[in-house]
């Protein structure tokens, strides 16, 4: 049984990048970025106006109400490119350039227009006043977002703005899901007796492609060692990571571990100090990633996210493979695990005074995944601890939603 940290360490010292390809614009987000991306213009270009109003002189109506002459106007898109004098206004605006010798922008609404031809300014301003001067939000050739970054619809603006209208990203790792056990139906099967539906399948594939890896859901295989090995064999040789669920605990009919051994895999790690989850299997078939979770769904969850998915962002270049991290405060006691740490479903919230508090799921163990569909992170526990007392500060991780 090695420890968590440790195992991590080998999967990602295992995982190798899959290389990275151009793709438009549309289809970036949650891939990672390949390439940095850079301002290719000051931002904003011009001296923007900030308002709809009028362009003026600070200096001509520090006495107000002041009556200004009406030269000309600057609309988004079709500015006004004269130089404007004193005792003159410019009507102007949001988003238009500010003409050269105006030094502010005076809102519409502290204004009247006695004519077309003249504007009486009701209010003063300080010079600067609504305008954002050129360059103030980012200079051209300025670094704006880096490679290892993950692509948010946050970021779209910024990299439409600067022209990427195609970008280098992170190639998709493809992943092959196969759920084993002989007691394993379909979903639009209904279970006979003895049987369950498989969910394990369709939770990897959810998890796998919000990592952005594509997907193949393989059929179910059964607890026979000979299947496995055919259906493994077949799906190591098209994909760059497998992914299978059960059989790789210290049951009878527990075959996945005898199959990829069998079949020549280098094992990495076959037990981890981990609950839920501590059977997990990483190996490496051929050029494929091999990982064998454990069967029971929430234990598949943790599993995947804290061991798959950190393989599955440092194949695109992510320079964040981890799950986000905080801290937070217990609102329940809670058990660890005398010799594993654990990762426990729990719901985070805030309080009143604005602190974040972690309650933990009541989870009757790991085949709780009803329970487990509220839950929107796993509170970690260290190992060696036998209760975490209520109000006890503890590390909490973000499940990816
Ligand atoms: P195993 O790791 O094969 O011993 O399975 C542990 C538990 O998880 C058993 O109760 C299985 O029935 C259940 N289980 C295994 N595979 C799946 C699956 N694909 N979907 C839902 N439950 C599963
Ligand atoms: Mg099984």
């Amino acid at each position: 049984m090695i420890p968590i940290a440790e195992a991590i360490e080998i999967v990602l010292r295992q995982t190798e990048r899959v290389g990275a390809e151009t793709v438009p614009l549309s289809k970036t987000v949650r891939r990672i970025l390949a390439e940095d991306i850079i301002a290719d213009s000051d931002l904003p270009p011009f001296d923007r106006a900030q308002m709809d109003g009028y362009a003026v002189r600070a200096a001509d109506i520090a006495n107000v109400p002041a009556r200004l002459r009406i030269v000309g106007e600057s609309a988004a898109g079709a500015g006004w490119h004269h130089e404007m004098k004193a005792g003159e206004a410019v009507r102007i605006m949001t988003g238009a350039p500010v003409p050269a010798g105006a030094d502010a922008v005076q809102q519409v609404e502290l204004t009247r227009e006695p004519d077309r031809e003249s504007v009486e300014i009701l209010q003063s301003v300080e010079a600067g006043r609504s305008i954002v001067r050129r360059a103030a939000e980012i200079k051209a050739g300025e670094t704006v977002l880096r490679a290892g970054e993950e692509i948010n619809a946050a970021m779209i603006a910024t990299v439409s703005s600067f022209g990427y209208a195609q970008m280098k990203v992170g190639c998709q790792p493809r992943v092959s899901v196969m759920a084993t056990g002989s007691e394993l139906v379909n979903v639009n099967e209904k279970p006979g007796a003895d049987q369950i539906r498989d969910s394990n399948n369709y939770t990897i594939a959810a998890y796998a492609s919000l990592c952005g890896a594509t997907i193949e859901r393989l059929p179910l295989a059964g607890d026979d060692t000979e299947e496995l090995k055919r259906e493994i064999t077949a799906a190591a040789e098209r994909s760059d990571v497998l992914v299978t669920s059960g059989g790789v605990s210290m049951g009878v009919y527990d075959f996945t571990k005898a199959a990829l051994k069998e079949l020549g895999a280098e094992i990495f790690f076959e037990r981890v100090a981990l609950r839920p989850g501590k059977p997990t299997v990483f190996a490496r078939l051929g050029k494929a990633l091999v990982f064998g979770l454990p069967g029971n769904p929430v234990s598949v969850a943790v599993t995947f996210n804290l061991f798959v998915r950190a393989a599955l962002r440092k194949m695109q270049g992510a320079t964040q493979t981890s799950l986000a991290e905080e801290h937070a405060l217990l609102v329940r006691d809670i058990k660890g695990s005398l010799d594993r740490e654990s990762y426990l479903p729990a719901v985070l919230r805030t309080d009143e005074t604005g602190t974040l508090l972690a309650e933990p799921l009541k989870w009757r163990g790991s085949s709780d995944f009803v329970s487990f569909a509220r839950a929107t992170a796993l509170i970690n526990l260290p190992a060696g601890e036998k209760a975490t007392a209520k109000g006890s500060p503890v590390r909490v991780v973000h499940l990816p939603n």
